[in-house]
């Protein structure tokens, strides 16, 4: 459910163990540096009884330098303080230092079926390189890269295989049969990657809650895109509180509003 700052209803903050946020436009100006006055009130948040989670589609650096290295230092205040980069694909803690928890790695399992699936695909779509120059099909950890001619193909011999993608697709095509849970993504002159579906703000939540052992009515997101197609929909849409915010400093009000009715 979406609210605005005027239609929430704070007796619902009760319940409320972790507070979550988007970044861009809801604490900071788009790229622009934490401003003096929601430091200090981002700070007194996190001293108090809240757990506090920024979630964003950009880069942990980002993080770092407009927010990070403005609020306070005080170990014991960053520790209720988590950092969901990109969208959560990673995942950072404080302990005496900002550490990445989790990367979003291919299971097992979902690795066994994806090599599976290309050995399908190929076959099915007659694909048999002239000549293989390194790995066919690469193990990246968080995704899976088929090369038609070899990781380390010379550049010559890439841009020959699949100008107009065909080739690809026909396999992709095949692939979508058995893996249609993962993302198959035809890519650069000759590869096809595979990773995962559905990376979104929602799925940064569903971290979330799995990691601190939370249900939904235990958080509460504030935003300032949560209208249809905004980044922030899926939080609202899976059914999480969620109080949409118009600018930096609406959200200003929002939180010395929350500091006041708790103890
Ligand atoms: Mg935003």
């Amino acid at each position: 459910m979406t609210y605005t700052i005027q239609n929430f209803p704070f007796e619902k903050l009760n319940a409320k163990k972790l507070i979550s946020f988007d970044a861009d436009g809801t604490l900071v100006l788009s790229k622009t540096p934490m401003d003096a006055e929601m430091v200090a009130i981002f700070n007194k948040l996190l001293h108090s009884k809240y757990m506090v989670n920024i979630v964003s589609g950009g880069k942990y650096s980002i993080f770092f330098d407009n927010i990070i290295s403005k609020i306070t230092d005080d170990p014991n205040d960053l520790k209720s303080l988590t950092l969901s980069p990109t969208c959560g694909a990673k995942f950072f803690e404080f302990d005496n230092q900002w550490q990445e928890s989790y990367k979003e790695e291919l299971s097992e399992d979902q690795k066994k079926r994806i090599y599976a699936a290309f050995d399908y695909a190929l076959k099915m779509a007659n694909h048999q390189p002239q000549k293989l120059y390194g790995e066919l099909i690469e193990d990246r950890g968080t995704q899976i890269t088929f090369s038609a001619a070899g990781s380390t193909a010379p550049l010559e011999i890439k841009n020959k295989y699949d100008p107009d993608f065909s080739k690809r697709l026909i396999i992709k095509k095949y692939l979508d049969e058995k893996i249609g849970d993962l993302d198959v993504k035809v890519a650069g002159t000759t590869s096809i990657d595979v990773t995962k579906k559905g990376i979104n703000k929602a799925y940064a939540m569903k971290k979330l809650m799995e990691r601190f052992n939370l249900n939904m009515d235990e958080i509460l997101f504030i935003g300032d895109a949560l209208l249809e197609g905004g980044n922030d929909e899926p939080v609202s849409l899976m059914g999480i509180d969620s109080i949409e915010i118009k600018d930096v400093e609406e959200t200003k009000t929002l939180i010395n509003k929350m500091l006041s009715l708790t103890t």
